[in-house]
């Protein structure tokens, strides 16, 4: 068996691990989605932020210059050297010529070694997100204008194509950082949700199958199954519920059948034993009547060993039902054309009603229903009485009745005569009389078609056994 190899035993996890294994696989993955997704439309905006604002720090810049000379009407080094310095602090690196080209101030002369450190820092910030950033100094030329008229021109050097200053770097680790933390506490609550839903599951499901391991042992008493709020879980337990009872049931009638089999056979068996020792010890004569009995006995036991067959036929859940459309009024004069020559015989009227009514049923075991019925009022009625088969139809059912003017079934055997072996104390005694098997597999047939059958009867007066039927069979319940 499969089970039984090392690898599937290998490969086999518990309904814990494997939910919580589940579970933390869906946080991180959605954990990592939102990371990627959160820093590639960061990284997107951010860049264009950093552009924009870069652009716009170049603009005011060179808007300081043109205000500075507009007031003074000539280029004052001491107050470019506040307008370099501060934008030195920003990360640029500005150069300011006149309109002749001469030099008045110089980020690199004011402070060259600020420069080079600041450039290398930029590419250092750039390095530590993208290890293979290819950035360099660039540099960009504007003219200062007044009134239309070029009086200068300004130099603006700066990490190329753009940088991240520290705050921006600090921004993004730290968003980084709490998606780092976001996972690994969804990681430990998901394995603790997980932990918490696979023993709501398993632990029902544990129970379920250490009632149904002590159904396999035999122990077929009602467990005391759990209550659980998951639907699968609780038709589960209905399941394995219902397999006890009906394996309970089936024990019973096993019971019951040895016990009532065993009891049809010791009257017969002892009887047979008596005849034959007596007459073996020479107690009695071995003449023709004594060895008569002995055959009566003997046919009788053939009589029961038939019915026993009949009944492992037709009882229990088992029963096949071979479904077709037939006229249950034309089956019914059937029977009549097959059971004449003995009602003639004994001298008992048989009356039936001619009517077409179809039906859906087995229409083999329908038949052995009328067989037992009619069977029975014929040999329950003595010579000169009547039995009447009747038809009739409701809304989607039909009924037949079956009635005799025989010898009828007493009051306190009415209630048992659809048991097994069950038998009237005056048919028990009639050499005539079967096994008490008849109505209950006719019972057995009816049920299995939904239908039903039910009796009414006066001792010494007769008897109407009366059969109802589906018109349809619904193929769900089959
Ligand atoms: P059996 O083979 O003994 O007839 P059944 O199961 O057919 O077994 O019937 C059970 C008992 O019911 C019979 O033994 C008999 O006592 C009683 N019974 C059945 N049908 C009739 C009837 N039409 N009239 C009187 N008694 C009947």
């Amino acid at each position: 068996m499969e089970l039984g190899t090392g690898l599937a035993v290998k490969t086999m996890q518990s309904l814990r691990t494997k939910l919580s294994l589940s579970y933390v696989m869906v946080t991180l993955i959605c954990v990592a989605g939102i990371s990627l997704l959160a820093n590639l439309l960061l990284e997107q905006q951010f860049r264009k932020y950093v552009k924009d604002t870069m652009a716009r720090q170049n603009q005011e810049i060179v808007a300081s210059l043109t205000m500075h000379f507009n007031e003074t009407n000539t280029w004052n080094s001491s107050s470019i050297n506040d307008i370099g310095i501060n934008a030195l602090e920003r990360g640029l690196i500005i150069r300011v010529a006149d309109s002749q080209g001469r030099m008045i101030w110089d980020a690199t002369l004011h402070n060259s070694g600020m420069c080079s450190q600041m450039i290398a820092h930029m590419a250092q910030n750039m390095a530590s997100r993208y290890p293979n950033w290819k950035g360099r100094y660039e540099e960009r030329k504007y003219s200062v204008l007044n009134n239309f008229r070029k009086v200068g021109t300004v130099t603006i050097g700066y990490y190329g194509p753009f940088y991240f200053n520290d705050y921006d770097l600090a921004f993004i680790n730290t968003l980084n950082r709490i998606l780092l933390a976001v996972a690994f506490f969804a990681s430990f609550f998901s394995l603790l949700a997980g932990a918490v839903t696979a023993k709501r599951i398993s632990s029902p499901v544990a129970r379920v199958i250490d009632a149904a391991q002590r159904i396999a042992a035999g122990n077929l008493q009602s467990s005391d199954y759990p209550k659980t709020d998951i639907k699968e879980i609780n038709q589960l337990i209905h399941t394995v519920d219902n397999l006890s009872v009906t394996l309970q049931k089936q024990e019973n009638l096993r019971k019951q059948l040895t016990a009532d089999v065993a009891h049809e056979l010791r009257t017969p068996l002892a009887t047979l034993q008596s005849h034959l020792e007596a007459m073996i010890d020479g107690i009695w004569p071995c003449e023709p009547a004594r060895l008569k009995s002995c055959h009566e006995e003997l046919l009788r036991l053939n009589r029961l060993v038939k019915d026993l067959g009949r009944l492992a036929r037709y009882e229990g859940n088992n029963m096949m039902l071979h479904l077709s459309r037939f006229d249950l009024g034309e089956l019914i004069a059937q029977m009549r054309l097959n059971f004449e020559t003995e009602f003639l015989i004994k001298g008992v009227a048989l009356n039936t009603e001619t009517r077409s009514l179809e039906i859906e049923a087995d229409k083999d075991k329908i038949s052995q229903v009328l067989i037992n019925l009619i069977d029975n009022a014929l040999k329950y009625t003595p010579s000169g009485g009547t039995v009447d088969i009747t038809l009739s139809e409701a809304d989607d059912s039909l009924t037949v009745a079956v009635s005799d003017t025989g010898c009828g079934i007493a009051a306190n055997d009415l209630p048992y005569i659809f048991e097994r072996f069950y038998r009237s104390e005056k048919s028990r005694n009639r050499a005539t009389g079967g096994a008490g098997i008849g109505l209950t597999v006719t019972k057995a047939i009816l049920e299995r078609h939904h239908g039903a059958v039910d009796v009414r009867s006066q001792a010494g007066k007769g008897s109407v056994f009366t059969i109802t039927l589906p018109k349809n069979q619904n193929p769900e319940t089959e």
